[in-house]
């Protein structure tokens, strides 16, 4: 199929494909998951932070590679390592801005199709500990123009001390 043509699939049609929604939407600019102006928190040459559109709670966020690798399995080690990095500090930045008790971390990767990244899932005190957390019903991404400008500013401080 001519890839433009592609950019009419849905993800999960184009993952069916073959075919890596993620690579095909920043290569499209935006494309298959729309603006993301709201969402993209950090961004450098190995990786792409950002707050997921359909989040399991308030603060849920990803991190990805920049380069297409299936998973964590395919990834060079200096990648893996920055990603965890990265987690690590995100976990101390979300628990700070957004208040909740603790953040899961979690990677899937499957299916015949996927572009590597992780999950940070945010636990509050009001929800029950354990692993029913990473299977939260998903909900609409609420825009908070405060906590999100909070957040990029002190990831932007650690990628530059780094
Ligand atoms: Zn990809």
């Amino acid at each position: 199929m001519e890839e433009k043509k592609l950019l009419s699939l849905s993800p999960k049609e184009l993952t069916d494909l073959g075919v890596c929604p993620t690579c095909l939407n920043r290569k499209y600019n935006g494309a298959v998951f729309g603006d993301d102006t709201k969402l993209k928190i950090f961004e450098d040459k190995d990786i792409e932070c950002l707050f997921v559109a359909n989040p399991r709670a308030d603060g849920h966020m990803m991190i990805s590679s920049q380069k297409h690798y299936h998973d964590m399995s395919e990834a060079p080690d200096f990648l893996n390592e920055k990603i965890i990095r990265f987690a690590k500090q995100f976990m101390i930045i979300i628990k700070q801005v957004f208040g909740c008790e603790r953040v899961y971390l979690c990677t899937m990767s499957d299916g015949p199709m996927n572009h590597y990244h992780v999950q940070l899932i945010p636990r509050y005190n009001f929800e029950e500990r354990g692993s029913k957390n990473f299977v939260k019903p998903r909900k609409a991404y609420v825009y908070d123009e405060k906590k999100f400008k909070k957040v990029k500013k002190l990831i932007e401080a650690y990628a530059k001390s780094r």
